[in-house]
């Protein structure tokens, strides 16, 4: 079992989309950075589960989101958003108005990690009054990832490498705050050996015996069938004459 349980509340969803601009859809960026988030911290950190608020396109009250994160005890929780309501865009985050320690903590960890690997504007850490970030029993941070209707931001939201930005900053932030380790990415792999060369524990026996006739000196590293083991008994027998 995970040691640590991150909830990741991927704002909005179904009938209420958030912010629209630009011809993107707050929910639907939601959405696809927590998937991100999720898939990339499980894979690339040990002891972790992600559990998510919604994993499809449906719609969830604020109070559903916060009892399943607290039903389910999780460690901390991050909810993600896209901003609205012009100026000049750029990045900022959320905690309660009278948040603990932990969550201006995470707070920190979690922006300064996303700042540099999202850049552009730091609109500041900052808090407020919201459900989200109020009714959660554990560290809780609330992300607001760009602007969908300031152009220069809805162009870097369409993007592939801004969204992954926003996502490794996340898994970062989260990895960074939890003390997880990596998963060990070097496994020993099983090298595959080549059947033409002979081990060089065997390499002496083998050349001597292909000298004999036994074998005729080719695969040495090739399994041998019952068939091809009567064949070398025959011959060392001829030998033995
Ligand atoms: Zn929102």
């Amino acid at each position: 079992m995970a040691k640590f349980k991150v909830l990741i509340d991927p704002g909005h969803g179904g009938k209420d989309p958030g912010a629209v601009d630009n011809g993107l859809l707050e929910k639907d960026i939601a959405l696809k950075v927590s998937l991100g988030i999720k898939a990339r911290l499980e894979a690339a950190y040990e002891d972790v589960q992600v559990l998510l608020s919604r994993s499809t396109d449906v719609f969830l009250e604020l109070k559903e989101r916060t009892n399943k994160a607290n039903a389910a005890g999780a460690d901390i929780l991050v909810s993600i958003h896209c901003n609205a309501g012009g100026g000049k865009g750029g990045f900022e985050t959320f905690r309660y108005t009278s948040a603990s320690q932990s969550s201006i903590k995470l707070q920190d960890t979690l922006h300064k990690a996303i700042m540099s690997k999202l850049g552009g504007i730091d609109r500041g850490q900052k808090a407020k009054n919201l459900h989200m970030v109020r009714e959660s029993k554990m560290p809780a941070v609330l992300t607001e990832n760009l602007f969908v209707d300031v152009a220069a931001d809805a162009d870097r939201l369409k993007q592939a490498s801004v969204i992954d930005a926003i996502i490794d900053g996340h898994v970062l932030g989260i990895a960074s705050y939890l003390g997880l380790a990596k998963t060990k990415e070097d496994k020993p792999v099983t090298q595959e050996r080549d059947i033409n060369v002979p081990s060089s524990w065997a390499k002496e026996t083998w050349e001597a015996l292909t000298k004999k006739g036994f074998f005729d000196g080719t695969r040495p590293g090739a399994p041998i069938t019952r068939e091809e083991m009567a064949i070398v008994v025959n011959r060392v027998l001829k030998y033995v004459d």
